[in-house]
């Protein structure tokens, strides 16, 4: 199972490739929802994330990340899964989403996550 430094090594890398101006921290918690907080450069993933593998637990942390790069107030929308496919490209990471969150996740064009109901019970909060 990855750990807290592995989660914040991927946002840093993510971040820097993106050519984001702040470094933002990840935290892990024992939360239902994860979340983001743009103005203190900050991300929570909720400890299950970590217990349903590696590539999982990357894609959410990608996922909060993408609620600080991308535009405010664009919450799910359009605008966002632009900026979260961007991000997730940097991962060599694909999803097929069904709305918002990812009904399959693909790494390096193989699948390596599906759920036939997708939840990652993100709370979007500026
Ligand atoms: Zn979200």
């Amino acid at each position: 199972m990855l750990r807290l430094d592995d989660l914040q090594a991927v946002a840093d890398l993510i971040l820097e490739k993106d050519n984001y101006p702040n470094r933002v921290m990840v935290e892990v918690r024992l939360i239902k929802a994860g979340y983001s907080r743009r103005k203190q450069h900050k991300v929570v993933i909720p400890f299950w994330a970590l217990k349903r593998g590696d590539d999982y637990a990357i894609y959410y942390t990608i996922h909060e990340i993408a609620h600080i790069v991308s535009p405010p107030l664009s919450s799910h929308g359009t605008r966002y899964k632009q900026v979260e496919d961007r991000l997730l490209g940097y991962w060599e990471f694909m999803v097929k989403r069904k709305k918002v969150y990812p009904r399959t996740l693909y790494s390096r064009g193989q699948m390596v996550y599906t759920t036939v109901n997708p939840i990652l019970l993100c709370s979007v909060r500026e």
